[in-house]
């Protein structure tokens, strides 16, 4: 590859730091430069890279490199700083060119992925924007595939974002198989692929911070999780990192309120995907009034509720993941429920054997896992039931819950299972998420797509 193709390979549809680039391309004619800050006519400084404007996030310094107070943004400083005198580099010169590949793929649609797979690709050959609100276990990575394809063949770049570098990983090589004579770029903190300009560039939502109106579709799954939901940077991002003229597709299992308002109201453009690929019902949370769980816990006991719900199924054989709002919680539930059974373990975001925890409990070695939040997304084990405790706390927003009740009856040949939420005083949060089940439930009926 001669020296051209390599920069246009480097900073096609990029903004990066000097520092980023290879030293001998600095100079190159084709280089575009835009400044790292912005300022309005106010004076008011505004980062060009992720957006931000915040004053607090704004900082002053004495700049060695131009030797003045020096504005720089701290919201994006993880990927290098940008500063006043900072320029974002990217590409002038005509783009790469990207070579059509054919899906190989012999796997079938369920009748609601097929639908949702045809709005896809009229989204994309119209450059619409369009939300995919598919339930847990709907099949959301296959519904893209047409799409992609038909992408592809008016030579357009199509990236996937998303904001857990879990599912980058998981991605990966899901589209690498179906794509087979694509070399897929595949970006997170600490990958090789960052130098690479592929057709299909599949990343998380904080690489995005380093492109330009690369991308023809923008395709954002898991629109709902955390960080992405509340870090306007990465929202900031995602807008960025699209072409003017192009395609957006949102992917979520548990839209937010605003989003389901807007929805249902027709100000959103839409597609839902109410059943399972196995075409079983949604198992629909139920809720157990276990008081002042707090204080009996604090006595060395479990919520009797709770312990019979664990009794019956340590009987059973039943794998388990009881919820909890906070780490100190699990720590101190853990011993009680290691008195019932000391093959119990629990699991939190710090813990550096969680995924060989997560592997035990697939492998039955681990009857039960009592953790926080962090596995609410992702993970299945075949005929799981699940239980929170303590879902009035606030952690567990309405999103939150449904995911939870999410990882139950997954798989095809275990399509039941039971959810149930221990509280003490019944939260919106609650009624809201188990209304949702049951309407995606109604609605999945009415179209014909459960066998029940
Ligand atoms: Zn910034
Ligand atoms: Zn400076």
């Amino acid at each position: 590859m001669n020296l051209v193709d390599s920069l246009r390979n480097v900073l096609a549809g990029k903004q990066l730091l000097r520092e980023e680039i290879p030293f001998e391309m600095v100079d190159s004619p084709l280089i575009s430069i835009r400044p790292g800050i912005l300022f309005d006519k106010k004076g008011r400084a505004q980062c060009n890279r992720c957006g931000n404007g915040d004053k607090e996030l704004l900082a002053e310094f004495p700049c060695a490199r131009c030797w003045k107070k020096c504005v720089y943004c701290r919201a994006c400083i993880m990927m290098g700083r940008v500063s006043e005198c900072t320029s974002l580099y990217g590409w002038s010169g005509e783009m790469p060119e990207l070579v059509a590949t054919p899906l190989e793929w012999n796997g079938s649609l369920s009748d609601g992925q097929q639908v949702a797979s045809d709005r896809v690709v009229g989204a994309i050959s119209h450059n619409e924007e369009l939300l995919v609100w598919a339930v847990c276990g709907a099949g959301k990575t296959e519904l893209l595939f047409k799409g992609i394809e038909v992408a592809f063949a008016s030579g357009k770049r199509v990236c996937i974002a998303t904001p857990r570098t879990d599912v980058v990983l998981e991605l990966t090589p899901r589209l690498q198989s179906v794509f087979p004579s694509l070399q897929v770029a595949s970006l997170y903190g600490g990958s090789d692929d960052h130098h690479q300009c592929s057709p299909l560039t599949i990343t998380t939502t904080h690489q995005l911070l380093r492109f330009y109106q690369a991308f023809d579709v923008m395709i954002v799954d898991e629109v709902d999780a955390f960080p992405y939901s509340v870090d306007p940077k990465l929202q900031f991002a995602v807008m960025n990192s699209r072409k003017v003229d192009s395609c957006l597709i949102y992917l979520t299992a548990t839209p937010s309120q605003k989003w389901q308002r807007e929805c249902l109201s027709g100000k959103r453009n839409f597609v839902t995907i109410p059943a399972r690929f196995h075409r079983h019902e949604l198992p629909v949370p139920e809720f157990g009034w276990c008081g002042n769980w707090g204080k009996v816990v604090n006595k060395g006991r479990l919520p009797s509720k709770l312990q019979k719900w664990i009794e019956q199924r340590l009987l059973a054989g039943t794998p388990m993941l009881v919820f909890v709002p906070t780490v100190a919680w699990v720590a101190k539930l853990l011993p009680l429920m290691q008195m019932i059974d000391d093959r119990i373990e629990s699991v939190h975001a710090e813990d550096h054997a969680r995924k060989e925890k997560v592997l035990r409990m697939r492998k039955k070695k681990i009857p039960l896992l009592v953790t926080t939040t962090i596995l609410e997304r992702g993970v299945t084990f075949p005929g799981l039931d699940v239980a929170v405790l303590g879902s009035e706390d606030r952690i567990f927003s309405e999103s939150a819950l449904v995911q939870i009740a999410g990882r139950v009856g997954r798989s095809a040949d275990k399509p039941f299972g039971n959810v149930t939420f221990f509280h003490n005083g019944r939260t919106q949060a609650m009624e809201k998420a188990k209304a949702q089940v049951v309407m995606m439930n109604k609605e999945a009926k009415a179209k014909g797509l459960v066998d029940k």
